[in-house]
């Protein structure tokens, strides 16, 4: 019979209303109601003790205890004697203590040690026998700590704990975790320090492995196909003829995708990669094998720009076979859409044009998605079903912190590209204000005169906006004298923008003012100089990907924020890292999983021991468990695991 709460011994009415206030009705949610932080009283070596560190010693008294007044304040003062070593105790307010301590007594006493005076100034004394290393601290308004230790301590005692465990000991055992029962008895009444490490492994492994087991279950099904036959020799001689030597980075994730080719399962994987690391031309090498295996290619990528950018590069690089070009301003002709048909080319790349209906493969192995984050789910997934294979490439420029990716796509899924090409030079990135303004005004002068290309990006298009925008910003550059300046936004219409950046690429020494549209993709090596106007109003990821727009070559580059002021650590953080890996970090600690990935569809719980971002191998390790689970045959059928279905299923929580 599971006891009520009223039950426990020292539980009456008064505290029943406290706890109800917290919204504690049950022993269970009790136990649930861990403490939000301990006090530590696991004794120091003196030794190792600081000045006005607060320590915790075992020691004997070693004078008779003396009380005199500090001012109004009773103060008791004697000698204790640790290792040798003599030690005065000083104790403010706690006139009592001569009563209850005498010369001889063994005592554990708790205080701020003061190194010049060898001093102890006391916050408590305790008997050796009484103490207990760790005090637990609830913080619960209205109830003692030490009322609700008591009680907890009741309910263990008569075995009323009521914790069910929920993970088969078959998992959680091997892998050295405690259970479910003892984790919250040792989390609520730890002995030492270890008790609490054991507890809250166990505890952050539970939540780790509903998290997995929730995603993976959900994961795309697997769908047999034979091996891809690329031609190896083939592929080779095509490397070796790459005017640049791979990164190691890039290396290892060719490996990761011909290993995927060569299973008998479709697969997916996702290519993370920051701005300018280099995930063309590894997408251009998995294009390549399946062109050689006799299927097609569909690359999508999001804006015409970066389409023509693509064609340029794979017509350049590829001459042994046929590539189509498809946008929604190139008309997509009868004899283009035979010859699709028919297998005549072999790689289409194109906008999201390529999702029309009367886009017809052949036989299509291989579906390429550049900056991936651009595009709607459905747009994704509309071009993946013409795959009769559904191998999919997702390349993002916009990493997501490593553990997230990891439980979005599966461990094995992932790629990663973080070296950078060897000439690269990293990018100054200077957060100035508009009293700094020269310095922009100098270094636009400079790349100007040696022919280069500047950026400025603006967050607004008219001054509808506080802060900076086209309109203003131009009447500035024009005041300053640049005369040759190009504009690029989302009010003009499509084909004055692509005049813009045409005929800004077009012209060395010129600038581009244009709002965030600027921001995917675009490769130009003579791009130097960056300037974001009330640099504040844009994401960090968006930030960098911006900054991304230069530096792209041999040539030293600068990118400029110029801020209005506010949030200024936020821009700090840019100024100092290049990593977008680190800055996904970063958003995850300051803003949590939903903004990777969409709140509503989020499915990530508020955890209360898991950490997202530190518990890397921790998770790892549950995905492990779960992905063994799943493939047991009668994981759905067997009652054994009816829990977990329900969890799967129903949207249940823990
Ligand atoms: P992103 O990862 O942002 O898509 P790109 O694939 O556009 O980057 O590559 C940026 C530039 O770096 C391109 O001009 C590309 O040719 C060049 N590049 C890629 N890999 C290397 C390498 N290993 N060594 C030198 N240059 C490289
Ligand atoms: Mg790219």
């Amino acid at each position: 019979m599971v006891k009520k709460l009223e039950d426990i011994k020292g539980v009456g009415p008064q505290l029943i209303k406290q706890f109800r206030k917290h919204g504690i009705w049950s022993i269970y949610d009790l136990l649930l109601c861990v403490p939000k932080s301990y006090e530590n009283f696991s004794l120091t070596d003196l030794k190792d003790a600081k000045h006005k560190d607060t320590i915790t010693i075992e020691c004997v008294i070693s004078s008779d205890l003396s009380l005199n007044r500090y001012g109004k304040t009773p103060r008791v003062t004697f000698k204790c004697q640790i290792d040798h070593e003599m030690i005065d105790i000083v104790a403010f307010g706690k006139g009592y203590l001569v009563q209850s301590f005498k010369k001889g007594d063994q005592v554990v006493i708790k205080g701020l040690y003061n190194l010049y005076y060898h001093q102890i100034n006391v916050s408590s004394i305790t008997k050796p026998e009484k103490r207990t290393e760790i005090k637990p601290i609830y913080g619960l308004e209205g109830i003692y700590d030490k009322t609700i230790t008591h009680i907890i301590h009741e309910i263990y005692q008569n075995n009323d704990d009521a914790i069910y465990e929920i993970i088969p000991e078959h998992i959680y055992q091997p892998l050295n975790y405690i259970s479910r029962s003892q984790a919250y008895h040792k989390i609520h009444l730890p002995q030492n320090e270890n008790d609490l490490y054991l507890s809250k492994a166990r505890l952050k492994f539970e939540e780790a492995f509903f998290l997995q087991l929730r995603w993976m279950a959900n994961r795309p099904n697997q769908i047999f196909r034979e091996p891809k036959v690329y031609d190896i020799t083939r592929v080779r001689s095509f490397i070796d003829q790459i005017p640049f030597e791979l990164t190691k980075d890039q290396k290892d994730t060719v490996n990761d995708i011909f290993r995927d080719f060569k299973k008998n399962v479709a697969s997916y994987r996702l290519i993370q990669g920051d701005v300018g690391s280099g995930k063309t031309i590894v997408s251009l090498l998995a294009a390549y094998a399946i062109m050689t295996a006799g299927e097609q290619v569909a690359f999508m990528a999001p804006t015409e720009l970066l389409v023509n950018q693509h064609y340029q590069f794979f017509s350049n690089m590829i001459k042994d076979f046929n590539i189509l070009r498809l946008t929604g301003s190139t008309k997509y002709k009868e004899k283009e859409k035979y010859d699709l048909e028919t297998n005549h080319y072999d790689i289409v790349i194109g906008t999201h044009a390529l999702i029309e209906d009367d886009v017809k493969f052949k036989s299509l192995g291989l579906v390429i998605i550049d900056e991936q984050h651009k595009f709607g789910v459905e747009a994704r997934q509309q071009l993946i079903d013409k795959a009769q294979h559904k191998d999919v490439l997702y390349l993002t420029a916009t990493p997501i912190p490593r553990t997230l990716a990891m439980i979005l796509y599966g461990n094995s899924h992932v790629s990663a590209i973080k070296e950078k090409p060897k000439q690269r030079k990293l990018i100054d990135t200077i957060l100035i204000d508009k009293t700094q303004i020269q310095l922009l005004i100098d270094g636009i002068r400079l790349a100007i005169n040696q022919k280069e290309h500047v950026f400025l990006v603006v967050p607004a298009i008219h001054s509808e906006l506080i802060g900076d925008n086209i309109d203003t910003v131009s009447e500035w550059l024009t005041k300053e004298g640049f005369n040759q300046f190009f504009i690029l936004h989302g009010e003009q219409t499509k084909e004055k923008n692509e005049w813009s950046m045409k005929s800004f690429i077009e012209s060395p020494g010129s600038i581009l003012i244009s709002t965030s549209m600027v921001e995917v993709g675009i490769d130009l090596p003579t791009a130097t100089l960056m300037a974001i106007f009330s640099a504040e109003r844009f994401g960090l990821a968006q930030l960098h990907q911006l900054r991304g727009r230069v530096g792209r070559s041999h040539l030293k580059s600068v990118c400029y924020l110029v801020s209005n002021g506010e949030d200024n650590e936020r821009l700090e953080v840019l100024e100092k890292t290049q990593d977008g890996f680190k800055l996904s970090e970063f958003d995850l600690k300051q803003r949590g999983p939903g903004d990777f990935i969409g709140i509503e569809q989020s499915g990530f719980p508020n955890f209360k021991f898991l950490d997202l971002q530190h518990d890397y191998e921790l998770l790892l390790q549950a995905q492990k468990e779960v992905l063994k689970l799943l493939d047991q045959k009668d994981f759905k059928t067997n009652p054994k695991y009816r829990y977990f279905n329900r969890f799967i299923h129903e949207d249940m929580k823990l």
